[in-house]
């Protein structure tokens, strides 16, 4: 496979390409002050979920398209790139008719190859770049074969995010790193850009720091990071989202030394 940077025009190209936003899209005020407030530390790339997949019912299923506006709204006001998770069809239709910058298949998705194959075929004739979540299991050939199927549609802009794997014991992280399977990844496809999310790993914001700075080390190319106005009200996963300033504090502080990979 040969892919191509899943960079965006402008976005420098210095490690570590940031991506930072909300969990989820919850009001146009939450995510345009969130939004702006990333967009003057430098940030160029946001993140907002707009369909949630949540373990149980019941729960706050994102506010769904009637946010795709707003993240429009953000592109105008910020000049900031936009991104969204998609996990069928509709959503890439959706999201492409909003003109979203970037798209992300969640680890729920990725574990399923009959989703993963119909947004690649939604995909296809497209020209955006998508980034693959590792599946929720620590099964590192269902995680590049949802690789392969979006790169058969005719997409070669692909990027992958280390999220960490669910086990039934939580202690430290919400999902274990396991870094030994993104780094297996990188060995059989070493052209693919690989991104942490020390959020969904830590689940906890005094993880963001520690893990994205093993990240850094281990020669990852970006951080995807969740990042909200308010975070002790955030509708979803409130523990382990920062405001904009303590991103921005936490990113300073990174040490990035060149690795040998
Ligand atoms: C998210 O990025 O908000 C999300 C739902 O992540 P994951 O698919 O990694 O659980
Ligand atoms: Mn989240």
């Amino acid at each position: 496979m040969n892919f191509e940077s899943i960079l965006l025009p402008g976005v420098n190209a210095k490690r570590p390409l940031i991506i930072a936003g909300p969990c989820s899209a919850e009001t146009e005020q939450q995510v345009l002050e969130t939004a702006k407030d990333l967009a003057n530390r430098g940030v160029k790339i946001f993140r907002a979920g707009i369909w949630k997949p949540r373990t149980k019912p019941g729960g706050f299923e994102g506010v769904g398209s009637k946010g795709l506006p707003w993240l429009k709204k953000i592109k105008e006001e910020t000049g900031m790139y936009t991104s969204t998770e998609v996990a069928n069809e509709r959503h890439v239709f959706e999201a492409l008719k909003y003109g979203v910058d970037m798209l992300w298949i969640g680890a729920r998705t990725t574990a399923n190859p009959f989703a993963v194959q119909e947004i690649a075929d939604a995909l296809k004739g497209v020209d955006i770049p998508v980034l693959i979540k590792n599946p929720v299991n620590p099964d590192l050939e269902l995680w590049i074969g949802a690789v392969e199927r979006i790169y058969n549609a005719g997409l070669h802009k692909i990027g992958v995010i280390h999220r960490g794997f669910s086990s039934y014991d939580k202690k430290l992280y919400r999902n274990l790193p396991q870094w030994h399977i993104p780094i297996e990844l990188r060995r059989r496809l070493p052209e693919l850009p690989i991104i942490c999310d020390p959020s969904h790993i830590g689940g906890k914001r005094e993880l963001i720091a520690p893990l994205s700075q093993q990240a850094m080390d281990l020669g990852f190319d970006g951080l995807i990071v969740e990042s909200h106005c308010n975070p002790d009200c955030a509708w979803s996963d409130k523990d382990q989202q920062v405001t904009p300033d303590v991103l921005h504090y936490i990113l300073n502080m990174l040490v990035i030394r060149e690795t040998q990979q």
